[in-house]
């Protein structure tokens, strides 16, 4: 017997299950110039040729000498022999000498110490030294970031603004990677109107559309917007056909129970259904099926709803399918700066903010939770967990998901 036979509500962690044990990885690859790359999945580890720093360098502006030198000092006075900035290629330091240097400079041979300027002064040709340095001081070693032959960047890493910056530091200039899933969403709903159109009776705006696209976006997939369906069966048929020639279908809306909720039959009688309805809430009518073996994951209509569902289930399976190797959603610990009263059927994805409250962080939610009420995830910082059957009262530890880190 398959779930969908089954009368109930599937709990969110054997919904993840179900939909990441059907994942087909993309395996197309390509070579796009690092300027390009931020937020693309690597296809291969990324090893260095070089070292960084290529060699020991100044980590300050002043002097370098060798330490032993300065023990047969007069007076703690060393002739100052030559001069290197950043950029050149220095002589080896002559013995019995100190060399002017800079910030960045490679450290000539011979010297094993820098000594900031601050410290030092220099008259007619000489530089007076202080006493007690200590070997190496102020020298960066060569390869102390990166070694050559080392792994930058791993199979299956994105790349975050610090990776392209360590990409560039070992002198990449293009990177392969995954091509991005190209996603086609779709907004289902007769009463739906596109926001700059003149409000009319019986007519919403749709923000479904502009909240998705822009989660897509801001997990770098290239969206296919096929627009508003309306809310026919022939019409959801046709705009899932045209949808399937992407590497996915996300849609909102449609996929209740009522007559005018079309998405489910037509996966079912277009391909397959998988599952459907979640003990979450929001989001319990959440399907995911495919349609002619295009993945499909149909979204609630109301707007917290797809929005959550969206962050909980579409993310994972979206960068688990662009190859992303770990997926982490950090949860975080914090107390309860409200309580819940109701103990619920469904597990609760509350909206949320933390913030320091007489110096301790602390979380608090939005007053009202409605799956319509699109003001609630505006208004915070992320969703607090509310598990089935319990209530939570103030002061107590709850589970914290920081929108920051499921927009990324
Ligand atoms: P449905 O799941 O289609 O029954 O929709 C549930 C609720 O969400 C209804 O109140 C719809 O009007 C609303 N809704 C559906 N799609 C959208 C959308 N794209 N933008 C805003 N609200 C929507
Ligand atoms: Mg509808």
């Amino acid at each position: 017997m398959s779930y969908c036979d089954r009368p109930g509500l599937m709990p969110i962690e054997q919904a993840l299950k179900t939909i990441l044990a059907d994942v087909k990885s993309v395996t197309s690859v390509i070579e796009v110039p690092l300027v390009g790359c931020l937020g693309k999945v690597v296809a291969q580890d990324i090893v260095s040729f070089v070292d960084v720093p290529p060699t020991d360098n100044s980590a300050m502006d002043g002097y370098c000498l060798a330490l032993a030198d300065l023990e047969k000092a007069v007076d703690g006075m060393l002739p100052v022999s030559q001069r290197v900035p950043a950029g050149v290629v220095p002589e080896a330091l002559e013995p019995g000498t100190a060399a002017r240097i800079f910030t960045g400079a490679e450290v000539p041979e011979g010297a094993d110490v820098v000594v900031m300027q601050e410290s030092c002064s220099e008259q007619d040709g000489c530089v007076l030294l202080p006493p007690m340095l200590a070997l190496r001081d102020n020298i960066r070693d060569q390869g102390q970031d990166i070694l050559k032959g080392s792994v930058v960047v791993s199979k299956g890493q994105r790349l975050r603004p610090q990776e392209l910056g360590l990409l560039a530091s070992v002198g990449v200039g293009s990177v392969p990677v995954y091509k991005p899933l190209k996603v086609a969403l779709l907004s289902t709903g007769d009463e739906l109107i596109e926001p700059g159109e003149p409000a009319r009776p019986g007519t919403i705006f749709n923000s479904n559309r502009y909240t998705l696209r822009g989660l897509l976006q801001a997990l770098h997939f290239e969206v296919v917007d096929l627009g508003v369906v309306a809310d026919t069966f022939d019409a959801t048929e046709e705009a899932l056909i045209e949808a399937s020639s992407a590497d996915c279908i996300i849609s909102s809306g449609g996929v209740s129970v009522g007559e005018e909720d079309h998405v489910k039959l037509a996966i079912e009688k277009l391909g397959r259904l998988n599952l459907w309805k979640l003990a979450i809430k929001p989001g319990k009518p959440f399907a995911f099926g495919d349609v002619k073996g295009t993945p499909l994951l149909a979204l609630p209509g109301n707007p917290v709803a797809a929005f959550a569902t969206f962050l909980l289930l579409c993310r994972p399976y979206l960068l688990t399918k662009q190859g992303v190797g770990n997926i982490s959603t950090p949860t975080f610990t914090l107390p309860a700066n409200f309580s819940h009263k109701k103990a619920g059927m469904r597990q609760e994805y509350l909206r949320a903010n933390a913030e320091v409250v007489d110096g301790t962080m602390m979380v608090n939610t939005y007053p009202n939770q409605s799956s319509g009420v699109l003001s609630s995830t505006c208004w915070g910082n992320g969703l607090v967990l509310a598990p089935i059957g319990q209530t939570i009262q103030q002061g107590q530890a709850v589970m914290f998901m920081p929108y920051n880190d499921l927009l990324y």
